[in-house]
């Protein structure tokens, strides 16, 4: 016999809660630990999951494999051609290696609750247990409810409960330690021979995608792994958190954020490992300003998980606020092509697109300048603009990238309401003043001097415009907040 954890999102050892579980078990019943990875890539293209992001995670998996096999503990990688077979592949696997109890960490998309809910069931014919625990927020989602019992859906009052409920119940106190520290050895090789000699990782044909040259490019910029993160976050502590308040709004400013979004997409570092080390690290009784700051963002994280896990129409391409449906999008194909290429004629907006393009990572900031240009000026569907934002970043996650996308679309929790248009000129002058991040990613534009970097359509000669090869602005800012305002009003029966 023998017990195993399932690695999903939560690529890591240190402060895994499955793990831990799986290991304790082990441990107490004197039997092995094996673990595993299953994929299939028709999971990923429902997902849309972004060949970078798959890059990333088979990354991730050669450091796993390499601090397991330290520890004695295979980990094995396996593909599933049809993701409907995923659940019987797994019995079968478990099945082979004797493994009558099975870990997991609990994802709250929909498709996957089904498919664990299914593998609960089969398993029990098979005489496999199967746990699914909570690991990914700070504090597990639906816990916290208003005063009326209902799961919150405005950010502040939730914050304003999470943050004492984080205290009163010690949530970052006791991390779970990796596995192997004074554990008597879990297998000997000779036991899990194969498990053990499993030479390459089998490839998803979605990592293939990624040129040769991409890929090296962004394993330079995003180095893999829980080390990686732990270091990462180390640095930013030690460097930047103090000053994250007045820099985290500025794109221009490439360390004014922590850049480990890629980490807790994929679980290779915990929120709560992120919350006890900015904690420790303020060395005051009270957090100061940034590290409080800091870690009002990661509640953040864990509001959208619990707004995901209470609401789960928004997993099947729904509006958080049905009425929402009501509102007629555009079709315009080819508007959706130049905001895609970068190619709108407005530079903040085209340098954010261009940098999602390249580092498969946007600043927050122009998140929410590029959604609200394509749901507002451009009045596309927010939906299209969420599924191409999957496709790409290296940090997609579900439940941040719908409700960020609901958020600009106004149909989410918490929205901003549907008058509230960002115009795409005045973010740039107030959040790139000097025009640093607009000249980085857009050359024909890097020789613009003053206000014109923001707005060179309107402030230079037609002659001078000309000469940039930039093109003009597909939609005028004025003209397509009107029409946005009347449709939404129409939709919205405010008429
Ligand atoms: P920091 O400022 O250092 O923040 C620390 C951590 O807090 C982040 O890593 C993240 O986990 C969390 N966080 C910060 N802001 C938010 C937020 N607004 N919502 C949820 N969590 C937050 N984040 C993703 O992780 N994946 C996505 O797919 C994603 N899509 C988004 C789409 C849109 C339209 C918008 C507006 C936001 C989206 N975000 C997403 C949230 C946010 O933009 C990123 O988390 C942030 O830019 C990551 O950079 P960082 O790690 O340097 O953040």
């Amino acid at each position: 016999k023998a017990v195993a954890h399932w690695f999903r999102w939560d690529l890591r050892l240190a402060d895994n809660t499955g793990l831990y579980r799986a290991a304790e078990s082990a441990k107490s019943h004197g039997l092995p630990l094996i673990c595993l990875y299953i994929f299939s890539h028709q999971d990923f293209e429902a997902h849309c999951t972004s060949p970078a992001r798959i890059d990333f995670c088979l990354r991730t998996l050669q450091v796993l494999k390499d601090d397991l096999a330290k520890l004695d503990i295979p980990l094995w990688v396996e593909e599933v051609t049809d993701r409907k077979r995923m659940q019987s592949h797994i019995i079968d696997w478990c099945d082979k290696w004797g493994v009558n109890e099975l870990h997991a960490n609990m994802l709250y998309e929909v498709d996957e609750l089904r498919r664990d809910a299914k593998l609960v069931r089969e398993g029990v014919k098979k005489d496999l247990s199967f746990t699914v625990h909570h690991d990914t927020c700070v504090v597990e989602p639906m816990v916290l409810r208003s005063g009326a019992g209902k799961t919150y859906s405005v950010f502040t009052p939730f914050f304003k409960s999470w943050e004492p409920y984080l205290y009163r119940n010690k949530c970052v106190q006791d991390l779970f330690p990796p596995p192997g520290k004074n554990d008597p050895k879990y297998n000997t090789e000779e036991t899990f021979k194969e498990l053990f000699s499993q030479a390459a990782f089998p490839t998803p044909n979605a990592g293939k995608q990624l040129e040769q040259k991409v890929a090296q490019r962004l394993k330079k910029l995003w180095p893999a792994g829980e080390h990686e993160a732990r270091s990462r976050l180390r640095r930013f502590l030690e460097e930047r958190v103090s000053k994250y308040v007045d820099t985290r709004n500025r794109p221009d400013n490439d360390s004014g954020t922590s850049g480990l979004s890629v980490h807790f997409a994929a679980g290779t570092l915990s929120a709560r490992q992120a919350v006890r080390a900015c904690m420790d690290h303020n060395k005051a009784k009270t957090l100061d300003s940034g590290h409080h700051g800091w870690i009002r963002e990661i509640c953040f994280r864990d509001f959208y998980k619990q707004i995901l896990a209470a609401n789960p129409h928004v997993c099947m391409n729904k509006a958080y606020h049905e009425e929402y449906h009501n509102v007629t999008w555009e079709y315009n194909e080819e508007h959706f092509q130049r905001w895609v290429e970068g190619k709108t004629g407005y530079p903040i907006v085209d340098a954010a697109m261009r940098q999602l393009a390249t580092n498969k990572y946007m600043h927050n900031r122009c998140r929410m300048i590029v959604a609200s240009f394509l749901c507002k000026d451009l009045l596309l569907d927010w939906r299209k603009g969420e599924n191409y934002f999957m496709s790409q970043l290296i940090d997609g996650d579900f439940a941040s990238n719908n409700a960020g996308w609901q958020f600009c679309s106004s149909s989410g929790t918490d929205a901003q309401p549907y008058f509230r248009i960002f115009n795409p000129l005045t973010q740039s002058e107030k959040f790139d003043p000097d025009g640093e991040y607009i000249r980085r990613w857009i050359p024909e534009l890097s020789k613009l001097e003053g206000k014109a970097i923001h707005d060179p359509a309107g402030r230079l000669s037609p002659a001078e415009f000309k000469k940039l090869g930039y093109p003009e602005p597909i939609v005028e800012h004025k003209a397509a907040r009107e029409r946005a305002l009347e449709r939404y009003k129409t939709g919205l029966g405010k008429n």
